[in-house]
């Protein structure tokens, strides 16, 4: 039997599950795009999303997903045949590598694998050996939404201090925006890179490239930056369609609008943070009981600090993750993530791992809820698991709410 007839809970990390506010306010006919309501919208959403990214400087929006975003960054920052390097902690910083490279930059990826961060300590002894600074930004993930290690922003900007070299600091934050807490002026990020439909609960569809004013010099002296990725005209648009170099992409900003106002001006940024780290430490507590009571299960990423807040990657072992997201979706109605880039020799498809989202509009009872129904599949299926993981995970929500 299946008990999957209800509201279905896609628990994968982007799209992420949209409130119905947001789709009720697209719900509706074709704006003007020469005046009225959408372009007063528009001139109010431009603060919201500097302030998401803590940032009093520019803003560029593009009709686009994710990868819009690390090529608008990248036709801006650099001209063919100059240096980034990557600081790779999972798939989608080697993804970022791989299209920087395939439009003609020269990439020096630095991996630190699947279980830890980036190293400040060692990026700052490759910009010391690089005495000609042929490297001109540095990139690297916020959250790697594959392993779903976080990287430590401040210290890695630090490390390049320390090493006085001039690579502008760029930063995927697709997975984290709205999630974790993420300061880009404080921490003296240029770029920041992310999509509407993760932590901004909006469909996919937006990307979204803040800089500072010292990346904006950099805009107009590349040899990539064509008119449509230039990001200088769309954050300082003299007129409506150069915000997108073209029509409006009208019915995502009405539920962006909506999005933005949930967050910042209900909601509030630092609950916002608050809330995904809540939730994420209620998934985590109920992973270290299964795990108690079988070895095989574990999280990802070791310590804590490493942890992004709005995905949570573990590992089950033999095929045990493949055969528990497929009784949650069948029997119970929750869509776990595929254990991304997390295949081995002796697991190729990655069968023995997965992940759980948490991200963007999800609250104490989804998550809860979510967990209960993957100790019913551990259960159903006679997978080996510690007893007391929803009682733990209850516990850390009776703590923090
Ligand atoms: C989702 C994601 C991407 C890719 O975004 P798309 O919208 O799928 O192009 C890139 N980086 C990170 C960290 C992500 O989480």
């Amino acid at each position: 039997m299946s008990l999957a007839h209800g509201h279905p809970y896609l628990a994968i990390p982007g799209p992420s599950t949209m409130p119905d506010r947001v789709l009720r306010a697209m719900h509706r006919g074709s704006p003007n795009i020469y005046e009225g309501p959408l372009v007063e919208m528009v001139a109010g959403i431009w603060p919201d999303l500097r302030a998401v990214a803590g940032t009093t400087q520019h803003v560029a929006a593009y009709i686009g997903n994710g990868h819009a975003g690390w090529e608008a960054a990248n036709s801006n920052l650099f001209s063919r045949g100059e240096t980034a390097l990557v600081l790779a902690c999972g798939q989608f910083g080697q993804s970022w590598a791989a299209h920087a490279r395939a439009m003609g930059i020269e990439v020096q990826v630095e991996d630190f694998g699947r279980q830890s961060p980036a190293d400040p300590a060692r990026l700052e002894q490759i910009l010391r050996a690089d005495r000609e600074h042929r490297i001109k930004a540095v990139l690297t993930t916020h959250v790697d939404t594959a392993t779903t290690l976080r990287n430590d922003i401040p210290a890695l900007r630090a490390a390049i201090d320390a090493a006085g070299h001039p690579a502008l600091f760029a930063v995927d934050c697709i997975a984290s925006m709205g999630c974790d807490e993420y300061r880009m002026d404080d921490w003296g990020v240029d770029v920041t890179v992310a999509a509407s439909q993760k932590g901004l609960m909006t469909p996919p569809g937006l990307a979204f490239v803040w800089f500072s004013e010292a990346a904006k010099q950099r805009c107009g002296q590349g040899d990539m930056a064509s008119p449509y990725w230039r990001w200088g005209p769309r954050a300082e648009p003299a007129e409506f369609w150069q915000y997108w170099d073209g029509t409006a992409p009208t019915h995502h900003l009405f539920g962006l609008r909506e999005a933005l106002t949930m967050l910042l001006h209900e909601e509030g940024l630092a609950q916002v943070w608050a809330r995904h780290d809540a939730l994420a430490r209620t998934v985590w507590a109920a992973f270290e009981a299964w795990g108690a009571g079988n070895p095989a299960i574990a999280l990802n990423v070791g310590q804590p600090d490493w942890r992004g807040r709005s995905v949570t990657a573990a590992r089950f072992g033999g095929d045990a993750a493949t055969r528990l997201r497929r009784w949650c979706e069948t029997r119970a109605g929750v869509t776990l993530g595929i254990g991304l880039g997390a295949g081995t020799p002796e697991d190729p498809n990655a069968d023995g791992a997965l992940r759980v989202a948490h991200m963007g509009h999800v609250n104490a009872h989804m998550t809860l809820g979510v967990l209960a129904v993957m100790e019913a599949g551990l259960k159903a299926l006679g997978i080996p698991h510690g007893k007391g993981a929803l009682e733990a995970a209850a516990q850390v929500v009776a703590d923090r709410a």
